[in-house]
């Protein structure tokens, strides 16, 4: 049986203002109260928290870095979206991966990760976590899942990847990962920020799934934001007041922020079936005329089976194509005359926003890494990724960058 994030989305969405208002109303307290002073002590060492607001009114909170009532609601509708216990969110993504990654990992152990991860990801454990933690990471390609059981050492306490890789579209088999983490005892945790709604990776076997609500789950371009999914024990550890990353590196989410990100989350379905809508008509175009294009979406893509065999049913394949048009002196002028002439989308990083985004990846999102490892990971000086909008008419926007295209002569 699939699942199915659209009703699990509708089951917990529905609370209600403290007046009755159709939208839950805004917590912004950093400071709470009990009836009883004995209930703070339980609710400092954990054995009483926001789950056990229905049973009594006698308080349940304690302070807004620990667990705020509007943020929990939020972490409740993205639980749902992502079919797990339980989930937190965060003042960036980039806390949540850190956040989770620390959780799992102390002094001498160690990451298999993939090498096709977003660039904020691989200097954290590349750069930061060695110097900082002693935590060691081993990069590798994760479609070669022998290399993933090879890699692995009995430090391994994570195997980290992107359920669709940023920026060259390579899918990760998310079943067969989990099998081999689980195996040596380790956990699979996953960034999921291309593929909400789409993939559930919990659904296939993951443990831990982050999101950068940045994204797609925000849609605007105007809250950076994350978010940490998992079991009840793994979301209460993160909270924990003497040993959780979350509660003492302090990334806390404003709750007006998880407010306002609430009201997105709805209509997350129906955006991406609209930016999977178009990227696909895209693709199709693309590909029919002869533009190197990576697209999930399209049945000559080496992993259009394997992502199909792992999506929830009727979201598509998502927003985000590459293509490559040669050199990056081409990427440049057709992104400068897409934006400038044309008036189709934005030359910017970051994606998942209503509007399209255009970047050249080797020298902007991914230029972290050094040519050698951007030619490894299969980054040509060329790949424009571009997250594609939903603005305009879909005929318009072909149109303008068909004209781009040509512009450039990468069509006649
Ligand atoms: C943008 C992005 C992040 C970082 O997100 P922030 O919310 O800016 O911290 C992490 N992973 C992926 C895949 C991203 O695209």
């Amino acid at each position: 049986m699939s699942f199915n994030p659209i009703e699990s989305l509708a089951k917990v969405r529905h609370e209600f203002g403290e007046h009755g208002g159709v939208n839950m109303s805004i917590e912004a307290s950093t400071t709470f109260t009990v009836l009883n002073a004995a209930t703070m002590p339980d609710i400092f060492q954990g054995l009483r928290g926001p789950e056990d607001q229905q049973k009594s009114a006698e308080g349940c909170y304690l302070y807004g870095r620990h667990f705020n009532p509007t943020v929990y609601v939020l972490g409740r509708y993205v639980a749902a979206i992502e079919g797990t216990e339980a989930a937190y969110c965060t003042a960036s993504s980039m806390s949540a991966i850190a956040g989770a990654i620390m959780q799992h990992c102390g002094p001498g152990d160690h990451v298999v990760a993939s090498d096709t991860i977003y660039g904020g990801t691989v200097a954290l454990l590349k750069e930061f976590l060695p110097v900082k933690a002693g935590v060691a990471t081993t990069f590798l390609n994760i479609a070669d899942l022998d290399a993933v059981r090879r890699a692995i050492t009995p430090r391994t306490k994570i195997v980290y990847c992107e359920t669709l890789a940023n920026p060259t579209m390579v899918v990760a088999d998310l079943r067969e990962l989990a099998k081999i983490a689980h195996a040596a005892g380790a956990s699979l945790v996953v960034d999921n920020t291309f593929t909400p709604m789409m993939v559930s990776p919990c659904m296939l076997g993951a443990d831990v799934v982050v999101h950068s609500m940045t994204k797609f789950m925000g849609g605007g371009s105007d809250i950076i934001a994350g978010a940490v999914c998992g079991t009840k024990a793994f979301v209460s550890s993160l909270m924990d007041t003497h040993t959780g990353a979350l509660m003492l590196l302090g990334p806390t989410m404003d709750p007006r922020v998880a407010f306002e990100l609430s009201l997105r989350l709805p209509h997350l379905p129906l955006r991406i079936k609209e930016h999977s809508r178009r990227a696909q008509f895209f693709a199709e175009r693309l590909s029919e005329r002869g533009v190197p294009v990576s697209y999930p979406g399209l049945p000559d893509h080496p992993q259009h089976k394997l992502l199909s065999s792992m999506l929830n049913e009727g979201f598509g394949y998502g927003g985000m194509l590459a293509i490559d048009v040669g050199t990056k002196e081409r990427a440049f002028r057709l992104m400068e005359y897409l934006q400038n002439e044309q008036r189709f989308g934005f030359l910017a990083v970051s994606l998942g926003y209503f509007d399209t985004l255009m970047s050249c990846s080797a020298s902007s999102t991914s230029s972290e890494m050094s040519d050698e490892d951007l030619r490894a990971a299969g980054i040509a000086p060329g790949l424009v990724r571009v997250s594609l909008g939903y603005t305009g008419t879909l005929e318009q926007r072909w149109a303008q960058f068909e004209a781009g295209l040509k512009h450039v002569g990468v069509l006649k």
